[in-house]
C-alpha cells in the first residue's frame, strides 16, 4: 500500500490575494505548511506581508512577497504571468482580498460604490481571469472566493458590501460549470464573524449582539477559515465544485 504523503500540497504553486493580514495570512501560512510554495500578496502593506512570510518561513515552508491591487487589471495580469514564468504554473488561488463599506444605503455615495465592486467583484474577475488561462493548460486548478455570510442572509448598514459578495457566489457557481471539464474546482468560503482587522472598530455592543447569535457562542477566528481553504485546496475536495461552504459558528443556517 501507498504511504500516503505526509503534505498534502506539496509541489502546488499557491497565490492568496491580501495575505498581509487576517484570514489572508492564515490562509497563506495553512497553504504553505501544507507543502504549496504560497505568494503572499499584498496592497500596502509591506511588512505585515513580511511577517506572514516569517511566520511561514518558521513553519519551514516556502514563499514569497507579490505586491499588487486586485483591482487594477494589468498589474494582475503581469503578477501572474510573473508567477508562471518563475515558478512554471499556478495550481491554487485563493481570492481573498476584500474592503468592507459599512453605513446606511442612502448615504453611500456612487464613488464607494465603485472602488468597493473594483476590489471585491472586479479584483476577483481580474484574478481568475488571468489564472484560468494556466489552469485550462495545466488541466488542473483550485480557486476558493472569499465571501461572506452576508452575501446570502443580508445585512442591514452592508448592503454594497454583501452585494459585492453576493456576486462573488454567482461567479463562483457559474465558472465551476463552465471549466468542471477542464478539472478546475471553483468554490466559495462564507465566512461569519471573524476576528480581524476588518472586524476590529466593531463596538463591544455590537459585539455582543452578535455572540448572543452564534449558537458557538463565539466570534471566529482566522485560522477557524484557513482550515477549509486547505481542505478545498487539497485533493480530498477533488469531487467538490460551485459550493459555498459557510463557516459561522451557526450564525446563520
Ligand atoms: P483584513 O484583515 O482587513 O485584511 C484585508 C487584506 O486584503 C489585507 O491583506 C489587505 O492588504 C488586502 N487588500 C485590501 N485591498 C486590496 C487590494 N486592492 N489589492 C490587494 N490586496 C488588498 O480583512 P479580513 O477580515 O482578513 O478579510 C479577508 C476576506 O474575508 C475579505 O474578502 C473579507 O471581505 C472576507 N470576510 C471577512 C469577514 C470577517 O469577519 N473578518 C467575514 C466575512 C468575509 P494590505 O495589508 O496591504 O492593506
Amino acid at each position: 500500500m501507498k504511504t500516503p504523503d505526509k503534505k498534502p500540497l506539496n509541489g502546488k504553486i499557491a497565490l492568496v490575494t491580501g495575505s498581509s493580514r487576517g484570514i489572508g495570512r492564515a490562509t497563506a501560512i495553512a497553504l504553505a505548511r501544507a507543502g504549496a510554495f504560497t505568494f503572499i500578496n499584498y496592497v500596502r502593506n509591506e511588512d505585515a506581508a513580511r511577517e506572514t512570510l516569517e511566520i511561514v518561513e518558521s513553519h519551514g515552508g516556502r514563499g514569497s512577497l507579490l505586491s499588487f491591487d486586485v483591482s487594477d487589471s494589468d498589474a494582475v495580469q503581469d503578477a501572474i504571468k510573473g508567477i508562471t514564468e518563475e515558478k512554471e504554473r499556478i495550481d491554487i488561488l485563493v481570492n481573498n482580498a476584500g474592503i468592507t463599506l459599512d453605513g446606511i444605503f442612502v448615504r453611500t455615495k456612487p464613488e464607494e460604490w465603485n472602488s468597493l465592486i473594483d476590489i471585491n467583484l472586479k479584483g476577483v474577475f481580474n484574478c481568475c481571469r488571468s489564472a484560468i488561462r494556466y489552469m485550462m493548460k495545466q488541466r488542473w486548478g483550485r480557486i476558493i472566493n472569499m465571501t461572506s455570510v452576508v452575501a446570502i442572509s443580508g445585512n442591514a448598514g452592508q448592503v454594497c458590501y454583501s452585494a459585492s459578495k453576493a456576486g462573488i457566489v454567482g461567479l463562483t457557481k457559474s465558472l465551476a460549470r463552465e471549466l468542471g471539464s477542464r478539472n478546475i474546482c471553483i468554490n466559495a468560503v462564507a465566512p461569519g464573524f471573524i476576528e480581524t482587522d476588518m472586524t476590529a472598530s466593531i463596538g463591544e455592543k455590537n459585539r455582543e449582539k452578535v455572540i448572543d447569535q452564534i449558537p458557538l457562542g463565539r466570534t471566529g477566528t482566522p485560522d477557524d477559515i484557513a482550515g477549509i481553504v486547505a481542505f478545498l485546496a487539497s485533493g480530498k475536495a477533488d469531487y467538490i465544485t460551485g459550493q459555498v461552504i459557510h463557516v459561522n459558528g451557526g450564525l446563520y443556517m
